[in-house]
């Protein structure tokens, strides 16, 4: 039986990111405490959860930033008109 592991490929940039680590660059601001990160040297990208912990980036992790940064964007509109009133006192 042949089993074959899928092929590395070895990159300047990634022998770059392994020995001194990865160089990541805020590419999208979530909420005040999660972003969404791109190492400027491979390209990998990750994100902070909702524990704080840095995860890579996948297609579902994308889709619950998309709509946690919709449900922060309405959270923040919502507040302001407050903020408003405060300011006038
Ligand atoms: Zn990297």
């Amino acid at each position: 039986m042949r089993t074959e592991s899928p092929k590395r490929t070895f990159t300047f940039s990634g022998i770059l990111c392994s020995t001194l680590g990865h160089d990541y660059v805020v590419t999208r601001k979530i909420t005040n405490h999660i972003n969404e990160y791109r190492c400027a040297n491979c390209g990998k990208e990750v994100t902070d959860n909702l524990s704080g912990r840095v995860v890579s980036l996948t297609f579902q992790t994308k889709e619950l930033n998309t709509s946690l940064a919709n449900f922060f964007q309405k959270k923040m509109r919502r507040k302001l008109p407050l903020t408003y009133e405060k300011a006038n006192l």
